[in-house]
């Protein structure tokens, strides 16, 4: 319990303070919700003793007035510091994760991660910022009001004090399995809410593929599969909670009872006085109350830890280091603009290239071709930074891409992908992107060369137009040209392809053939190639295999070689 306590205060970070000052408030408000009970305990033994008049009821009206109006400044001053923390870490939190976020591998993103991205931000931290931070100072107040009560009963007899301690420790008993077991089955549902998440985006993000594969029942059987999981995951906690929580119930009536039984014994022995005995029916069902609220609002933090954990495994993940602070060189006087230097690198522990050399002239044309799983496209991402190698150099104009920051490498580079991403805005802004700073001749000169123009002019608003969420409304071909636009726009040295025209029809693949052409004229290429005959002029051929470059040359030397190569084309030729 204290540790969820202090995970949570250690979270608040520079707003530390606050809640601590917060806690003081909750304290003195502990101290107080028992005002009034001491103070009508005390009007009932005047009563009975015969000795209650007009002044002491006066002060006694007067001070349990007073206390409340104090308890009342207190709980709002501890609700304010506590809660407007809430709101101001997260907001804090929020800032810094979009920027943790900006700085991780690329990898992170396709591993499965974007439902827990998005449970992160939108389950995770509303929940304690709404929930748990305003929660924090009452558990204060109820350990310290029920810490009083203990020390009444005491002072008031030893026996009742000690009983209303055994029944305390049972609470904390029964209230700790409770909470051990709501801990154990809140992270298995927030699992399955992360898992469910992560299915809702993948159904939506592929609807358009769903339906044209007639897929929907298929993939619609996997999302009720996941929403029928997370209902039984949170149906399995309710379950395995439930029953101790009516345990808590059931030692608040027990002990109460005993309480009431043994302060009877006692008074029938002439040990206690008939006031004790009046003041404890009175206030009976106070005696337990706080640590009974204690554990309720206590089952709200144990789904707090497992946020907790989840907003914190997501801040552990690793950043790419972006340590260089110098700009990469525009220019080197050697021809070698690209060298790869024994580079070894693993997704995972296992290496999925080892020791690749190679190096590319200026202005010259390498593709990468091989099998599936080859290496070929972890070979060309590994340029952009996308993951950090594990062994080896890779050099952009004679520098070690680690050492430049990566905000100047990536304007050397310029990526086609086959998966296009434009974003929901204007198509002007969207090739803009590139190079904000362009003028508007320059973009549309840009759209030209990239074959965008005549279909974009055709559009309701021409450039103007806004484009649907993903680009929904471009054909896949469009889009395509859109983003080679963009790299045009862009006008770096360097540009990796990644064979874009795979799925397309035959007039939009020679529009984006000229649209390529247009982006290449001049600059330093690396392709990854499917279809051997768009590579045959290339400078230089590597074959990629099993991670490694099992073949190089021209096409020419590789044909007169008649190893992987030829047989690859022969293959294809066929
Ligand atoms: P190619 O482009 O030649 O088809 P890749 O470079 O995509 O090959 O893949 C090389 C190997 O790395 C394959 O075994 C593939 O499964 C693995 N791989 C690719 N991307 C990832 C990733 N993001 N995480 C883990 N393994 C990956």
């Amino acid at each position: 319990m204290f540790k969820i306590l202090r995970r949570l205060v250690e979270f608040t970070g520079k707003y530390k303070t606050r809640i601590r000052t917060s806690y003081i408030f909750s304290f003195l408000k502990g101290i107080l919700l028992n005002v009034p009970l001491i103070l009508c305990f005390y009007a009932i033994s005047f009563f009975m003793e015969g000795t209650m008049d007009a002044k002491k009821c006066l002060y006694i009206g007067l001070i349990m007035a007073g206390g409340l109006a104090l308890q009342a400044v207190c709980e709002h001053i501890s609700n304010v510091l506590q809660s407007a923390t809430g709101y101001m870490v997260f907001a804090d939190t929020r800032m810094r994760l979009g920027d943790h976020l900006r700085k991780l591998p690329m990898g992170y993103f396709t591993e499965g991660n974007i439902g827990k991205i998005s449970a992160v931000l939108s389950t995770d931290m509303v929940f304690i910022e709404e929930c748990c931070m305003g929660v924090l100072s009452e558990l204060v107040s109820f350990m310290i009001a029920q810490g009083i009560m203990v020390v009444m009963m005491f002072v008031m007899d030893v026996r009742l004090g000690i009983l209303s301690a055994v029944v305390v420790a049972a609470f904390v008993a029964v209230g700790n399995l409770m909470l051990k077991m709501s801990q154990k089955h809140s992270v298995v549902k927030q699992e399955a809410a992360e898992s469910l998440t992560e299915e809702v985006l993948d159904f939506a993000e592929g609807i358009g593929i769903i339906k044209s594969f007639n897929l929907l029942g298929e993939r619609s059987g996997k999302l009720t599969a996941e929403f029928k999981r997370s209902c039984d995951e949170s149906i399995n906690y309710e379950v395995a909670y439930t029953p101790f929580s009516r345990g808590l119930y059931l030692v608040y009536g027990i002990g109460t009872s005993l309480v009431l039984a043994l302060s009877g014994i006692l008074y029938s022995k002439g040990l206690i006085s008939d006031v004790y005995l009046v003041g404890m029916v009175l206030f009976l069902f106070n005696i337990f109350l706080p640590i009974r609220s204690y554990y309720g609002q206590m089952a709200r933090l144990t789904v707090t830890e497992a946020s907790l954990d989840r907003i914190e495994e997501v801040f552990a993940a690793e950043e790419l280091k972006d340590e260089g602070v110098k700009a990469l060189a525009q220019n080197t006087s050697s021809d070698t603009q690209i060298e790869y230097d024994n580079v070894s690198f693993g997704y995972t522990e296992a290496d999925v290239l080892k020791n690749v050399s190679f190096e590319i002239k200026k202005g010259t044309m390498t593709a990468l071709v091989g099998p599936s799983g080859g290496g070929k496209s972890t070979i060309a991402s590994l340029l952009a930074r996308f993951w950090d190698i594990k062994e080896g150099r890779i050099l952009v104009n004679g520098e070690n891409i680690k050492d430049v920051s990566l905000g100047s490498l990536m304007d050397q580079i310029s990526m086609v992908f086959q998966r296009v991403y434009l974003f929901q805005d204007t198509v002007y802004n969207n090739i803009a992107i590139a190079r904000p700073d362009a003028t508007k001749e320059e973009v549309i000169e840009a759209a030209k060369k990239a074959r965008c123009y005549e279909f974009i002019m055709q559009l309701p608003e021409g450039f103007d137009t806004v484009i649907g969420e993903g680009g929904a409304s471009l054909s896949g071909g469009e889009k395509q040209r859109i983003s080679i636009a963009r790299c045009i726009l862009k006008d770096a040295p360097i540009v990796i392809l990644d064979e874009a025209t795979a799925s397309v029809d035959a007039d939009n693949e020679r529009a984006i053939q000229e649209a390529i052409s247009e982006l290449c004229r001049d600059k330093t290429l690396l392709v990854i190639a499917h279809r051997l005959k768009t590579i045959k002029d290339a400078d230089q051929i590597l074959v990629v295999s099993g991670g490694q470059i099992i073949e190089r040359g021209d096409h020419k030397s590789l044909m007169e070689k008649n190893g992987t190569y030829a047989h690859m084309v022969s293959l294809q030729a066929s």
